[in-house]
Formats: C-alpha cells, sequence, structure tokens
C-alpha cells in the first residue's frame, strides 16, 4: 500500500515539474516577446521613433534599438536577456540592433507554436543552430563584393544606416562625412584593428546638421585665455599638454602661514613671482609656444601672474582641458602629457603647421591643423538647433561609423528592405523540404519566422502588410535575389539598383546572436531565487 502511495506520489511531483517547466518557459518567452514588441515599431526607415525621460528627468529621442532598450526598466530576468541582445549586436556590428530583437522576437513566438505541437525545446533548439548555420550559407550566397576603393558604395551603406534614423534628411551629407572619417583612421591591412574612440563628435549648439563639418586635425573645445592679451594664432606651433598648475603652490588643508609684517609679505610676494617666472621660462626656453593644460580641481591652474608672463612671451595658453580628454589630444598630436616642469623637454612636444582660435556659431574653438606625423584621429563638429537633435545626430554617427568598419571587416554587401531576409526565409523553406520529421517542421518555423522582417517595413511604412510579403516571397522563389521593398515608393525593386544596401556582417551577425538568445531562453526550465 505505501509502496503504491511513493509512486503515485513521485508521478505527481514529475509532472508538476514538468508543467512547472512548461509555466517558466512560457513565462519567459512571453516576457521576452513584450520587450520586442516595444521595438518593432521603430524598424526601418518609415518607423517611429521614441521618447525616453530618464529618471533625473532628462528627455531623449531615438530610434536606435539598442539606445532605447538600455534605457528601458526591465525586471524580468528573461527580458533582461533581449537588452543585452542588442547590446551585443551594438559592440558586434553597430547597426541592426532593433534587428536582432526583432528577430529574436519572431523566433521566440515560433518557439511558442513547436512548443505547443508537443516538440521537445531540445530538438528545436538543434533545428534552429541548423537553421541559422544554413542562412548564413544562403547570405553568403546573396551577397555582393566590394571594392572599398569604391567610395560610393560605401556612402551608399552608410547612407543606408542613417536612413532609418532621425537625422535620415541630412543623410546625403553625413554618409560620406562618416566614411571619410573612418577611411582615415583606418588601417586597411588590419581592419579588426579600427578604433572608433579616434574619431571625436563635438557637438555644438546653433545652426543645422547640414553645417556639420570633418576636420582632419584636432579640434578643441575650449577657448584661448585672453585675459592677460595672450595671442589667438599661431603658426608653426610647438604644442605642450600639461598636467601640471603654473600657480603658487597652496600649503595643505589646515594649515596657515601667518605673515606678521609687510616686510615679510613682500618677501612672500617675491618668491611668488619669482616661482613663477622661472615655471615660465623653463616653458619658453624649449621652444613651446601652445600649451594645453589640464583641468585641475585642487587649485587654479593658472594665476594672473602666469598668464601675464605666458602672454608677454607669446605662448598661446588653452586651460580647461578635461581629464578624459588628455589621452585622445595625446594620440592626436602624438605627444606625451607632461606631468611636471622637470620632465618638460623640447622633446615632449607636437609641431602643428597652424593653431587658432576660430567661432563656431556662438561659441569659440581651437583648431589645430597641419599636425606632423601620421595622425589618426579626426574630428567632426557637430551642429544642430537643439540638444536632442545632436545627441541622436551623433548616435546615429556612430550607426553609420560601424557600418563602414563592418564592410572594412567583411566586404560583402547585401540587398536591405526585407531582401537578404526573404531571400533567407525562401532558401530555408527548400532545405527544410529535404528534411524529415519535426527538425524539417522546426527550419520551416525558423524560416518564416524571418519574414517579420520585410512585413514589420511594410507595416510601420502603412503598405499593406501581407500581400506585398507575399509578393516578394513569389520574386525571390522566381530567383530575384535582390528584390526588396521600396518604402518609400510602395512598391518592390531591387534593392541595389535603389542603393539601400547593408553590410553583411550586420545582417549574419544580427541572425546568429537572435539564434544564440532564443537558444538559451528556450532551454532555461526553472529560475531559482537566491536568498
Ligand atoms: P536597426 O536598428 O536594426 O538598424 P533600423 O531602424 O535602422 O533598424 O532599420 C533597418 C532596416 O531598415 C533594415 O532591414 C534595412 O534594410 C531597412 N531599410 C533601410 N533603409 C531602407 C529603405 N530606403 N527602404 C527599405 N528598407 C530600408
Ligand atoms: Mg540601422
Amino acid at each position: 500500500m505505501d509502496s503504491q502511495n511513493n509512486k503515485k506520489n513521485n508521478r505527481d511531483s514529475a509532472s508538476h515539474d514538468r508543467q512547472k517547466a512548461k509555466d517558466v518557459r512560457l513565462s519567459n518567452i512571453s516576457a521576452s516577446k513584450a520587450v520586442a514588441d516595444a521595438v518593432r515599431t521603430s524598424l526601418g526607415p518609415r518607423g517611429l521613433d521614441k521618447m525616453v525621460q530618464e529618471e533625473a528627468g532628462d528627455v531623449l529621442i531615438s530610434n536606435d534599438g539598442a539606445t532605447i532598450l538600455s534605457k528601458m526598466r526591465v525586471e524580468h530576468p528573461a527580458a533582461k536577456m533581449l537588452v543585452d541582445l542588442s547590446k551585443a549586436q551594438d559592440i558586434e556590428a553597430g547597426d541592426g540592433t532593433t534587428t536582432v530583437v526583432v528577430i529574436a522576437g519572431s523566433l521566440l513566438s515560433a518557439c511558442l507554436t513547436l512548443l505547443g505541437k508537443g516538440i521537445h525545446p531540445s530538438l528545436i533548439s538543434d533545428a534552429f543552430q541548423y537553421a541559422v548555420e544554413k542562412a548564413e550559407e544562403i547570405l553568403e550566397k546573396a551577397a555582393q563584393p566590394i571594392d572599398l576603393n569604391d567610395r560610393t558604395a560605401v556612402i551608399q551603406a552608410a547612407a543606408t544606416a542613417l536612413s532609418s534614423k532621425v537625422v535620415s534628411q541630412h543623410a546625403t551629407l553625413l554618409a560620406p562625412i562618416a566614411v571619410d572619417a573612418v577611411t582615415r583612421i583606418a588601417n586597411l591591412e588590419e581592419p579588426d584593428t579600427i578604433d572608433l574612440r579616434n574619431i571625436r563628435v563635438l557637438k555644438k549648439l546653433g545652426g543645422t546638421l547640414d553645417d556639420t563639418e570633418l576636420f582632419e586635425g584636432l579640434v578643441l573645445n575650449q577657448h584661448v585665455n585672453k585675459s592677460a592679451g595672450g595671442v589667438t594664432k599661431v603658426a608653426g606651433a610647438k604644442v605642450a599638454l600639461i598636467q601640471f598648475c603654473l600657480s603658487a603652490p597652496k600649503t595643505d588643508i589646515e594649515n596657515n602661514i601667518i605673515v606678521q609684517d609687510y616686510s615679510a609679505m613682500d618677501r612672500v610676494l617675491r618668491e611668488e613671482r619669482q616661482y613663477i617666472l622661472n615655471l615660465c621660462k623653463k616653458i619658453k626656453n624649449t621652444g613651446c609656444n601652445v600649451l594645453l593644460i589640464q583641468k585641475s580641481i585642487l587649485r587654479d591652474a593658472t594665476s594672473d601672474l602666469s598668464l601675464h608672463y605666458l602672454a608677454k612671451m607669446k605662448i598661446m595658453v588653452v586651460q580647461d582641458i578635461e581629464r578624459e580628454e588628455i589621452e585622445f589630444i595625446a594620440k592626436s598630436l602624438q605627444c606625451v602629457p607632461i606631468a611636471g616642469i622637470d620632465s618638460f623637454v623640447p622633446e615632449k612636444l607636437a609641431k602643428v603647421d597652424l593653431v587658432e582660435e576660430v567661432t563656431v556659431g556662438t561659441e569659440k574653438m581651437v583648431k589645430m591643423s597641419g599636425i606632423q606625423g601620421k595622425h589618426k584621429t579626426v574630428s567632426i563638429i557637430a551642429r544642430g538647433s537643439n540638444k536632442l537633435m545632436l545627441d541622436e545626430a551623433e548616435r546615429s554617427l556612430h550607426d553609420a561609423f560601424c557600418v563602414v568598419r563592418s564592410l572594412f571587416r567583411r566586404r560583402f554587401l547585401i540587398a536591405g528592405g526585407g531582401a537578404a531576409e526573404t531571400e533567407v526565409a525562401v532558401g530555408l523553406n527548400k532545405v527544410a523540404k529535404t528534411m524529415e520529421g519535426a527538425s524539417a517542421f522546426c527550419v520551416r518555423a525558423f524560416a518564416d519566422a524571418l519574414e517579420v522582417i520585410p512585413y514589420t517595413l511594410a507595416e510601420n511604412a502603412g503598405l499593406p502588410s501581407i500581400e506585398i510579403v507575399t509578393e516578394l516571397r513569389n520574386r525571390h522563389v522566381q530567383g530575384d535575389t535582390n528584390a526588396g521593398i521600396n518604402v518609400k515608393k510602395g512598391n518592390i525593386s531591387n534593392m541595389f539598383e535603389e542603393s539601400v544596401v547593408m553590410p553583411l556582417l550586420v545582417t549574419v551577425s544580427a541572425l546568429r546572436l537572435a539564434t544564440e538568445c532564443v537558444r538559451m531562453i528556450l532551454k532555461i526550465d526553472d529560475i531559482v531565487m537566491t536568498r
């Protein structure tokens, strides 16, 4: 009797476990899908933008999936995986951050159907892995190689990335800027070493985005200190970047010097003057004529006295250089920051043809051109009528840089506008026909899930999505590999002719990362809370 009861209990608990695993899986999937649905409407050139209000009250307008998701307060652990997914795509490819999440959401829906049919999660997961490998092969076959000297092709890819942004109407101006900027810092032999931090975007309010310019050289956000009437233009400059102060040393906190009589006070002042004069003379003797001074929190970087001497010696002074800027400036000028007067030697100076103060809008900036040696950085001065626009322009430029970098890393272009995804869907359906059993079913579900991209692009553009996607599929079945949705004209056409192209790397990485994430969510059967 007892053993019978035990058996029954065991059976009960096993079925209870299975039910729980099912519940956990379903809750994970629906939470993740909710995240995907939230960004779906911003996909594509006709996608809508999101306004994000941050806790501190700051407002931000963006169309970039990674940006929107990173600001979302997501509690569910599985949903957080989708946020990380878009971050991963941002790091790997830089563009396609909405696409990757939308694809993952659609794959998760497919999983729901497959699970509902009683297919085991491991089987689904394996079939998806097989499908994504096949998908990559199909994409590689559809991609077209590009010659990096063909500047127009690269610009088209950058323009496509920009066309789905808030700043899309300025794509024709911003795309060449992005291409030139990356080309300048890139070493084509080693495309994996491209460091986008070598491009600095300075945002200046005023004007419009059309006034944005690329500057080959270094631009400083600071102005020249003219309080003692110093120079504002130096030709044949020798620039020093210093991290120490040109003012009288201060006593330690809570220490005082009490001066009792006038002669002692005179002596203090004289000593101070001598000290400062010595510093300035030493600087002058090295041949330095432009001085960049790091901001100090301990004391004033300069004093009236030092500014006066420096002005007399015709040394230009730019102060308030932020700690974070030092690395970039040193790299741009190819000089070493100088930490103290003792290490101030002529070898540490950077030679620059021209340093001058310019007025941009209502503000002043310092431009340095003709930096000697092979410079490895560029600056972009972005202009815009309001801060929201400028911030979004900076983010969009980043996407464009990433697209160019992706092309340098993998020199293939693929058709956009849903063409690539449809091509894969059609190809995978063919693959599924050669397979049997539940796996074939899963591969077919994977293929159909990818159609979410053309479907969403059409839907966001207000086009009849079912008709368009059906026609698109037919065109691909007939072998029209590059047919995609031209959302601006509302018809289907050859995307290479319409110049809607994307780097192969962006699409491949989106597919790969989305599949990996979905497989991971699928395999979770329990959430364990820790105390
Ligand atoms: P993501 O953050 O994933 O890059 P986007 O909002 O930038 O998302 O949209 C990218 C999608 O929009 C890609 O699938 C791309 O092919 C498509 N797309 C971009 N420009 C066009 C266009 N002019 N016509 C049709 N589709 C376009
Ligand atoms: Mg994009």
